[in-house]
């Protein structure tokens, strides 16, 4: 044992190498940015996952040393990676004339000249966003969709929050893809974040999301009696739920690049 490695064991620091996977523990394919390689100490072997919201497969990796392995797995199952990534909407890249969809709605998106705040021109279905440089288009309409989601999260949430007589002190709007909503209650108060991707969702769909997650403030589960409080304050539930089922992947479509 050499002394630095006695130092770390006597300070209980576990020091692990973990090569290409670095802290994170994960790093993506070279040549195939659909593929990633994640590192678990809990896998007793290697496997694919794929992971639809984020519209890539993970190539779960047991230790650092079987990586060539699991690379070679991964090459070797490319057709069967391709049929389960092509099987899932489409990509709508954020583009100059391509369509991106607000409240359930295709606009056509156009980058416009010179500079001030993108536009969303209702009548005629288009969003105008200034773009001096053309790689900042899909930043600026991501931005765009955040802060109109944000609005209706916000407006929605207290909206089912008042008819619960609860108290919202907390809206997040985040990038996340696991979940569409979530609640945690502190002192009687609820903080709720959603993912921006509801806004490209029908109205009832995104509003549902909000009648759900404020009905955690009353019941913090799934039970019999939650889904009554979600009926008791919004007629969309089942719909809405519906809707999530058949078309949650198209919502992670939007503004994807493959
Ligand atoms: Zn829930």
């Amino acid at each position: 044992m050499s002394f630095l490695s006695k130092l770390s064991a006597s300070k209980g620091v576990v020091k692990t190498d973990n090569g290409p996977f670095g802290s994170a523990g994960e790093f993506r394919d070279a040549d195939d940015p659909r593929i990633l390689y994640k590192l678990s100490s809990r896998a007793r072997r290697i496997s694919l996952k794929v992971k639809t919201a984020e519209r890539e497969v993970a190539v779960i990796v047991p230790t650092v040393s079987a990586l060539n392995k699991a690379v070679k797995f991964a090459r070797e199952n490319a057709e069967w990676i391709d049929v389960q990534l092509e099987s899932l909407p489409p990509p709508m890249p954020f583009e100059n004339g391509s369509e991106i969809m607000i409240r359930g709605l295709p606009y056509t998106l156009i980058a416009t000249e010179g500079r001030g705040r993108p536009k969303i021109h209702h009548q005629i279905r288009e969003v105008h966003v200034p773009t001096p440089d053309p790689e900042s288009l899909p930043g600026r309409v991501k931005r765009l969709l955040i802060r109109e989601a944000r609005e209706e999260l916000e407006a929605a949430t207290h909206f089912y929050a008042d008819k619960l007589g609860k108290r919202v002190s907390k809206v997040s709007v985040r990038d996340q893809s696991s979940r569409w909503g979530s609640c945690i209650t502190r002192g009687g108060e609820g903080q709720i974040s959603y993912s921006w991707r509801l806004i490209s969702a029908p109205p009832y769909v995104l509003e549902y999301v909000c009648a759900h997650e404020c009905a955690h403030m009353i019941e913090a589960n799934h039970s019999q009696a939650f889904w009554d409080v979600c009926d008791r304050i919004s007629d969309d539930v089942k719909p809405a739920k519906k809707w999530l089922r058949k078309h949650g992947a198209l919502l992670h479509a939007v503004g994807a690049d493959y």
